[in-house]
C-alpha cells in the first residue's frame, strides 16, 4: 500500500464488512477502523487491526508502521 489514502481506503472496506457482519474486529489495538477512516492523516504511528470472518473464523490483519512509511494488508493467518 502506498500511504494513509489507501490505508484509509482499506479500511472503510473492511468497516463496511464488519457492519454487514461478515467480519469482526478482534483487537483495534486501540484505533478504532472509524477513527482510521475518519483521520486526514495518521492517526498513530503503528495501526494494527486484527480481524476475524464470521463464517469461517479465517483471521486477517491490516497494519501500518507509520514511521517507516509501510502498510499492509495480510490474509490468513495461523487458522
Ligand atoms: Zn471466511
Amino acid at each position: 500500500m502506498n500511504g494513509p489514502a489507501e490505508y484509509r481506503q482499506k479500511a472503510a472496506a473492511l468497516e463496511a464488512m464488519v457492519k454487514r457482519g461478515s467480519l469482526r474486529v478482534i483487537d483495534d489495538h486501540n484505533v478504532a477502523l472509524e477513527e482510521i477512516v475518519q483521520s486526514d492523516t495518521w492517526p498513530d504511528d503503528i495501526l494494527i487491526t486484527d480481524l476475524e470472518c464470521t463464517m469461517c473464523g479465517e483471521k486477517f490483519e491490516l497494519f501500518a508502521n507509520t514511521y517507516h512509511g509501510s502498510a499492509q494488508w495480510s490474509g490468513a493467518k495461523g487458522k
